[in-house]
C-alpha cells in the first residue's frame, strides 16, 4: 500500500509543473557563480573534512562545501539546485557527530553551518516569554552559556553538549531529562526552515517558512526529528527556566535487572520526581568508570569490579535532582528517603554534589582525556534503539547477557533508561514504539579502524534478534541500507514521511547521506 501512495504521488509530481531553467548547474560549474565567491570551495582539505564524522566509518565525498555567511546564502544554494533540471545534493552538516555518513552529499554540496555562527549574534534570550532564539548553527553548550549569564536554561538535553541544534533537532534529543520534560524536540516553539520547494506559499520571511505549533503546523512537525529531509533549519526557539544552580548526583548498582526496571519505572511515573534518570550496564572490563563521567571513588574501584566479576553484568541507576543553596537542606532528606525506596544493593550507593554546569557538560573531561590520547577520532560503531517496556526482559535476557556476554567484546558505556511516550507528539517524524514507556539503550561504541567490523557485525546480531524475536524494537539516531529498512522503520508513520518529502522536497535534494530516498 505504501509503494502505491509513493508512487501516486511520484505521478502527480511529475505532472506537476516545476519552474525549471535550461541550464543545470552543477557544485563543479557553479564554483564561479558570483552569489558564492570566496563561499563555496572545492579545496580537497575541506571536501575531505566532510567527507567523514565522528563514526569514522564512511567516507563520502562532496564536490563541494558551502561556507555561508547568511541564511540568503544557503536560500540562493537551494534554489540554484531546485531550479535546476538535473538538480545536486545539500546536506546541512551541524557539527558532523552522526555516524555513517548522514551529514553527506555525495558529489553535491555540504552546507558547513558552523561558517554562520557569529558571538555577536544568533541568540536573543526573551526573559518574560522564558525562551531564546537560536541560530541553529550553535552548539548546546555556547545555547547554555549564553543562557546562564542570564540565569535562565534549557530543560531538555542530549547527555554531551558538542551537538548543534539542528543536529539534535533533526533526531530527537534524549538524556536523563526525557522522561521529565520531553526530548528536546519537544521543548522547541517556532522554527525557521528553508525548504527545497520554490516559489512557496508558507507564512514566513520571504523565502523562509516559519512554523510553529499554529503556524505551518505540518512543516514544523514533519521537521522535528525529521533527519533533514524537510528543510535546513536556520532559526530555534528554545523553551527556557530558570536555571538551578547545582545537582545533587547519586548512583545505586543492582545486580537483579527486575528490581533495576522496576525501580526506574516508578521513579520516572512519579509526578514532580527528578530532574534526570538514566541507567548503565557495567561489565568486566576494567576499572567502572568510562569516558561518559568519572565518577566513582577511586578507594571502591575494588569492590565494584568484584561484584561484575561476581555477576558477570551488573546495572547502575544514575539519577539527580537539581537544587539551589536554600532548598540544600531539603534536598538532602528528599534524596535519602528516596534511597531507602530503592531496591539496589545495600552499600553500594554513591553520590556527588557538583555545579549545574559540572553535570550538564560532564562527558567534556572524558572526550577531553581521549583527545590527548588520540583515541577520539576512532571508528564509532554505535547501536542505539528503543525497546518497548514489554520487551526489556528478554532483551536483557538475550542481548546484555545473551549476545554481549557470548561475544565478550563490547567495551564502553552501555545505557539503558525509561522514557514515556505522552512527551513526545505523535505528528513529529522521530519514530518510536507504541507502548506507553519505552527503553533508550545505547552501545556507545569505540574502535580501531581495523577491528570496527567486529562491533558492527555484533549490533547487526542484537538487530536480528529483536527481529526474529517481533520485538518491535525501533533504531534511534537510525541506520537502513535499503528503502524496505525505512518503510519498516517508519511503520504506520512512513505514508506520512514519504507525502512530506513530496511535499516540501520533491526533487529530493536534501540530506541524501540518510539514504531514505536514493
Ligand atoms: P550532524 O552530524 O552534522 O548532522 C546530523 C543530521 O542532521 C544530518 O542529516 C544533517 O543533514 C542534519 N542537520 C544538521 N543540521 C541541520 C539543520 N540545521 N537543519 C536540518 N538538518 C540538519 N544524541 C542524543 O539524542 N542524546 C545523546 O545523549 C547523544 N550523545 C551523543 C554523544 C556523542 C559523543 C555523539 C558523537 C553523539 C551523541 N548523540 C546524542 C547523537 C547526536 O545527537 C546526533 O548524531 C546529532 O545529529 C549530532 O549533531 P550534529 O550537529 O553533529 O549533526
Amino acid at each position: 500500500q505504501s509503494h502505491l501512495l509513493v508512487i501516486i504521488i511520484f505521478i502527480t509530481t511529475l505532472l506537476t509543473p516545476i519552474t525549471t531553467n535550461n541550464t543545470s548547474p552543477q557544485p563543479w560549474n557553479i564554483l564561479s557563480n558570483d552569489n558564492f565567491a570566496g563561499k563555496l570551495t572545492s579545496a580537497s582539505s575541506s571536501v575531505e573534512a566532510a567527507s567523514i564524522d565522528f563514526g569514522h566509518v564512511t567516507k563520502i565525498l562532496p564536490s563541494a562545501v558551502l561556507n555561508p555567511s547568511s541564511v540568503q546564502d544557503i536560500i540562493d544554494l537551494i534554489k540554484l539546485s531546485f531550479d535546476s533540471q538535473s538538480s545536486f545534493p545539500i546536506a546541512a552538516r551541524g557539527h558532523g557527530h552522526s555516524f555513517r555518513g548522514q551529514a553527506a552529499a555525495k558529489d553535491g554540496v555540504v552546507v558547513n553551518m558552523r561558517s554562520m555562527v557569529n558571538e555577536d549574534r544568533g541568540i536573543k534570550v526573551s526573559r518574560t516569554g522564558l525562551y531564546a532564539d537560536v541560530d541553529t548553527a550553535w552548539l548546546w553548550i555556547e545555547v547554555l552559556n549564553k543562557t546562564l549569564e542570564l540565569g535562565l536554561t534549557p530543560v531538555s538535553w542530549t547527555d554531551y553538549l558538542y551537538l548543534t541544534v539542528g543536529g539534535t533537532l533533526s533526531n530527537g534529543g534524549i538524556s536523563g531529562q526525557t522522561s521529565r520534560y520531553g526530548p528536546q524536540i519537544s521543548n522547541v516553539l517556532e522554527l525557521d526552515i528553508i525548504t527545497a520547494i520554490f516559489p512557496r506559499n508558507f507564512i514566513g520571511k520571504g523565502e523562509i517558512a516559519t512554523c510553529s505549533n499554529d503556524m505551518n503546523s505540518d512543516l514544523f512537525y514533519a521537521a522535528l526529528g525529521g533527519l533533514g529531509q524537510f528543510g535546513i533549519i536556520t532559526r530555534a526557539r528554545i523553551k527556557l527556566e530558570l536555571a538551578p544552580k547545582r545537582a545533587k548526583w547519586l548512583r545505586f548498582l543492582y545486580t537483579d535487572f527486575s528490581e533495576f526496571t522496576r525501580d526506574q519505572e516508578r521513579l520516572i511515573s512519579e509526578a514532580d520526581g527528578l530532574h534526570f534518570l538514566e541507567g548503565s550496564v557495567m561489565l568486566d572490563h576494567g576499572p567502572p568508570d568510562n569516558w561518559r563521567s568519572t565518577y566513582y571513588p577511586p578507594s571502591d574501584h575494588l569492590r565494584i569490579v568484584s561484584m561484575i566479576k561476581r555477576h558477570r553484568v551488573i546495572y547502575c541507576l544514575e539519577v539527580v535532582k537539581y537544587y539551589d543553596e536554600f532548598s540544600q537542606h531539603s534536598v538532602n532528606e528528599e534524596m535519602e528517603e528516596l534511597s531507602e525506596s530503592l531496591n539496589f544493593v545495600r552499600g553500594f550507593v554513591y553520590e556527588k554534589d557538583v555545579t549545574y554546569i559540572d553535570f550538564l557538560n560532564r562527558v567534556r573531561t572524558g572526550e577531553l582525556n581521549l583527545k590527548s590520547k588520540g583515541q577520539w577520532d576512532v571508528p564509532h560503531p554505535w547501536l542505539n534503539l528503543f525497546v518497548p517496556k514489554s520487551q526489556i526482559s528478554r532483551f536483557d535476557y538475550g542481548v546484555f547477557k545473551g549476545i554481549i556476554l557470548r561475544n565478550n567484546i563490547t567495551t564502553g558505556p552501555l545505557l539503558v533508561y525509561p522514557m514515556k511516550r505522552n512527551m513526545w507528539n505523535d505528528q513529529m517524524s522521530t519514530a518510536i514504539p507504541e507502548e506507553d514507556v519505552f527503553y533508550a539503550v545505547g552501545f556507545l561504541r569505540s574502535a580501531e579502524f581495523d577491528n570496527w567490523e567486529a562491533y558492527d557485525k555484533e549490533n547487526m546480531e542484537v538487530l536480528k534478534f529483536c527481529e526474529d524475536a517481533k520485538m518491535d524494537v525501533i533504531q534511534y539516531l537510525p541506520y537502513h541500507a535499503s528503502q524496505e529498512g525505512w518503510v519498516r522503520h517508519f511503520g504506520p508513520r512512513w505514508n506520512t514521511f514519504v507525502e512530506r518529502k513530496y511535499k516540501y522536497d520533491p526533487k529530493m535534494i536534501l540530506s541524501p547521506g540518510q539514504n531514505i530516498f536514493q
